[in-house]
């Protein structure tokens, strides 16, 4: 180990690798530019180990499992427990004692399940880094990254470990995560002194910041824990919380709920002492267990594994939710603007036409499989003998990022779809890829970017001859042109025929794409203003298919039919996104915005033309971000996809962000709610599809806990009241309120969705949880469950059955009150007397099986009977019982009837 400068070295420790020159880090890690080899990699992954962050600490089970018990109504319990021991009442001691250990158990596990559901998903989006290994690039997971390796940056990547930059051009880091700075900073390779600060050390890269411009190579100094990320991470580890709006709403409605409930129970306590002569024990443990038997306190629990089993199965349809709130903002979205290339169209380019200043050619072949001839005027030609055709090829070929390979499943693409196209077209054209850029070795590049929409390339030839080659949009590309090829010759450009051709290629739904060259003499860089000058020569245009997804022509019908707006978002020419529009039934495809007219509209006259257009093209990312602020204007929920670093302030601005998985930058998944796996619309209109089941379930959660427990309670206050001896005693609350939470409570969270979730408009955005109707059905069927509970418990005590047995009774009516009224509930508002309605969810039936086997061994067992004070009941009763409460099922199945007649009534009004 050589001897360390002074200045080498942090007040910490850590080597400066800000302060030394790039050879002085070339030397300390011992590397070079060509990277590291396989087995240098694996000794130092060996020593310095993974490049990892440790995930946030966690409580530990055991803490969890007793903050179980950190929750009023346990509180309330426990006091119980410790009043029937001071009475020496054991047995109801040992049953409080069990039902609140039980409780927590049942929390625990019901805990535990929502957040491993939420660790899952997280670990699904993996991140890699373009590396320099073995003189070669490649591809590698962030993970295995160790000190030495040789990294590549470009605009959108996040920066995975810490660098010593040593090339950059243009480089751009916005570094938040870090200092906080929201401005991106200049990156260069000078080093700085020793002491500058962080934000300040210009000739480095930080782990975990984003790049916003440019590109860059840097060399891994520190990885993992050692990065500063790393040693600021103990700090601002934020555990993931499975907080959302809605799970709010619910904690502050069970505050409130609470509150009154304990009012209500101090009332009965009252009332029984002072009116009715209870003794203090008895009418103290009634007003506990009613208080327990009112509140809902599974509700939160519940929330969070329904909205987790949602994400679950979004992630199933590849739709990965990074941000839990998400998921309940699906459920309500009323517009989705999708990006065309990839997301509605299959990112599958193919060349099938070239434009000259002379000829058509029609090109042969399929896919990215480079077989196929060129035709021209009707007859095959021989592209050897076509020298513009040769060079067009040849240009193509060099101003490219893209690849081909060939492999079992035919020929694939890395890189840009429309680079393949390209390659494919050159090498059907007789060139070769390896020996054109021998030939002709490239020297500088100005990259695509969706804002300027071009890519050129600086190449120079064996004598010295520096040329540039530039492909882009159309449009774009004959502003830069002053001649165009024609016969050999450079001519002045003709620019109305070429206008006219580009319409006529973008008209039949194709991807237009000019190419053109410059001669340069000596230049060995190459700026935007060396092609802004005009003085380019026009080649070729191509004219590339690019077919529209399958099933995003279904899922686009699926969204029209949901009341779902579909925008298409696109760089592409407008009469292209046009007829891509039509052919995946967009409904207002005439009044096509362009990205130059959008510009000139006022804010309010962009509300205006986005409820009369489907298509926007020729934008670039910060339209969209106009588009998403009128759309929320207008009211709308604005769902919006994504791809570049520049994407990523409209993505955040949107209610629902969607980032491409595949084709997305790091910058755009960071700003996202949601990361599409596949990078298809089909999978956003699925997420959709499920955040409404989502929120439907939740609701449907509510509309079957609050009115059973409302009637849990209200039979014990309605028998203080009236004075008679209770129908069903404390402990037997507690058994009811126990069973039915840990089954029938949690299985509308297994829900499927209903057959017209698609077929419904989306919510109001502002609509609360409780509707009217809920509200109404809370009464409604609280009522009918006392009143039918009640007054069977008094005709059994008439007909001379013991009081045990009338109880007994009492206990499994409202059990089976709960049961019928849970088949109800799997419906809102359709009726579900059908084979799907009864048997759809599993978990239903499951639970409902299940509580009856704990209902048959509650009344029969012996053991059972001694602790509950329950005794064995005839055939008789139960067969009187179970026809009284299917008069729940039969009363609520008609109420919906008469709802639906009054809903359709008021529409056919509004309609007149
Ligand atoms: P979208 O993703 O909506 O299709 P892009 O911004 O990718 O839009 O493309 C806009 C236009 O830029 C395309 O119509 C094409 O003319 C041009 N273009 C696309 N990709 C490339 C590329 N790799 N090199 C040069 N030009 C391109
Ligand atoms: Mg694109």
């Amino acid at each position: 180990m050589e001897t360390l400068k002074k200045n080498d070295v942090n007040n910490d420790g850590a080597l400066s690798w800000h302060a030394m020159t790039v050879e002085e880090v070339w030397s300390k890690l011992q590397a070079s530019e060509q990277g590291l080899t396989a087995e240098e990699v694996e000794k130092r992954l060996a020593q310095y180990g993974l490049n990892l962050l440790p995930p946030p600490p966690k409580k530990s089970p055991f803490l969890r499992f007793l903050l179980q018990f950190h929750n009023i109504l346990i509180y309330v319990l426990l006091g119980a427990a410790l009043i029937t021991i001071l009475l020496a009442d054991w047995v109801d001691a040992i049953v409080i004692i069990g039902v609140v250990f039980i409780n927590a158990v049942i929390g625990f596990i019901q805990e535990g399940k929502a957040e491993r559901a939420v660790d899952a998903i997280r670990g699904i989006l993996s991140h890699e880094a373009m590396v320099i290994r073995n003189g070669r690039k490649s591809v590698v997971k962030v993970e295995n990254l160790v000190p030495g390796d040789v990294v590549f940056l470009q605009s959108g990547d996040k920066v995975p470990a810490d660098l010593r930059l040593f090339r950059t051009k243009d480089l751009r880091v916005e570094e938040a995560a870090l200092t906080g700075e929201s401005v991106p900073v200049d990156k260069s390779i000078q080093q700085v002194e020793n002491k500058v600060s962080i934000g300040d050390r210009n000739c480095m890269a930080y782990s975990g910041t984003l790049v916003s411009y440019g590109q860059g190579t840097g060399m891994v100094v520190e990885t993992g824990q050692k990065t500063e990320l790393g040693k600021v991470s103990a700090l601002l580890s934020k555990v993931e919380t499975l907080e959302t709006r809605l799970t709010q709403q619910m904690d502050e409605f069970s505050k409130w709920l609470t509150g009154a409930i304990t009012v209500l129970a101090l009332g009965t306590l009252v009332f029984g002492l002072t009116i009715r002569n209870y003794s203090f024990s008895d009418i103290f443990f009634a007003s506990v267990a009613l208080a327990v038997a009112a509140i809902p306190e599974g509700l939160p629990a519940i929330i969070t594994i329904t909205l987790a089993l949602g994400v679950q199965r979004m992630a199933k349809e590849n739709a990965i939710i990074r941000r839990l709130p998400a998921v309940e903002t699906l459920g309500s979205v009323t517009v989705i603007c999708s990006d065309k290339t990839g997301t509605l169209t299959r990112n599958e380019m193919t060349v099938t036409t070239l434009v000259t200043a002379e000829d058509v050619y029609l090109v042969d072949g399929v896919g990215y499989d480079p077989h196929g001839g060129f035709v021209k005027n009707d007859q095959v030609i021989n592209p050897d003998e076509d020298p513009l055709l040769t060079e067009i090829a040849r240009a193509a070929i060099l101003c490219n990022e893209g690849s081909l390979t060939q492999n079992e499943d035919g020929w694939t693409v890395q890189g840009d779809p429309t680079d393949g196209a390209l390659i494919t077209l050159a090498m059907k054209a007789g060139q070769n890829g390896d020996f054109c850029n021998k030939e002709y070795p490239r020297t500088d590049t100005i990259p695509f970017e969706s804002e300027h929409k071009f890519m050129a390339t600086l190449h120079h030839d064996h004598a010295g001859h520096g040329f540039v080659y530039l492909k882009g949009a159309p449009e774009r590309v004959i502003e830069m042109c002053s001649r165009q090829r024609s016969g050999g010759q450079d001519i002045p450009i003709d620019q109305s025929f070429w206008l006219g051709e580009i319409e006529m290629i973008a008209s039949q739904g194709m991807r237009t794409l000019a190419i053109a060259s410059l001669a340069v003499g000596e230049k060995r860089e190459l700026k935007f203003d060396d092609v802004r000058t005009g003085g380019l020569t026009l080649l070729g245009v191509f004219g590339l298919i690019d077919p529209p997804r399958k099933d995003a022509i279904g899922a686009v019908a699926d969204c029209e039919k949901a009341g779902i707006g579909v925008k298409m978002i696109t760089g592409d020419h407008a009469l292209t996104a046009a007829a891509i529009g039509e052919q995946i039934g967009l409904k207002k495809t005439d009044e096509k915005v362009t990205g130059q007219v959008l510009e000139t509209m006022s804010d309010e006259e962009l509300r205006f033309q986005v409820m009369k257009s489907d298509i926007f093209a020729r934008v670039s990312p910060e339209h969209k971000l106009r588009l998403v602020k009128a759309l929320q204007a207008n009211g709308d929920v604005a769902a919006m996809t994504g791809d570049g670093v520049n994407d990523a302030p409209a993505l955040k601005r949107s209610d629902v962000g969607v980032a491409m998985g595949m084709k997305g930058t790091e910058a755009a998944k960071e700003a996202a709610e949601m990361v599409l796996a596949d990078d298809n619309f089909t999978s956003i209109a699925h997420a959709v599809k499920e955040g409404r089941t989502v929120y439907d379930n939740i609701k449907k959660t509510l509309a079957f806990i609050l009115p059973t427990n409302g009637a849990q309670a209200g039979i014990i206050i309605a028998s203080i009241m009236l004075g008679i001896s209770l129908p069903i005693t404390p402990l037997q609350i507690l058994w009811i309120n126990m069973v039915t939470a840990v089954t029938l409570g949690l299985s509308l969270a297994f829900e499927p969705p209903e057959g017209d979730v698609m077929k419904r408009p989306p919510r109001l955005p502002g609509e609360p949880l409780l509707t009217y109707l809920l509200v109404w059905r809370i009464i409604f069927i609280s009522a009918i469950m006392v009143i039918g509970t009640l007054g069977l418990f008094l005709w059994d005590q008439s007909h001379g059955e013991t009081l045990e047995m009338a109880r007994t009774t009492a206990v499994n009516t409202l059990i089976f009150f709960q049961i019928f009224y849970l088949f109800n509930t799997r419906y809102i508002r359709s009726p579900v007397f059908s084979k799907e309605g009864l048997t759809g969810n599993r978990a239903v039936l499951i639970a409902v099986f299940s509580i009856i086997i704990l209902q048959i061994l509650l009344t029969y067992m012996p053991f059972m009977q001694n602790i509950f004070g329950t005794a064995a009941i005839p055939l008789g009763d139960w067969v009187r019982l179970i026809i009284f409460t299917i008069m729940v099922f039969v009363l609520v199945e008609i109420e919906k009837i008469i709802l639906m007649r009054i809903e359709a009534q008021k529409i056919r009004a509004q309609g007149n």
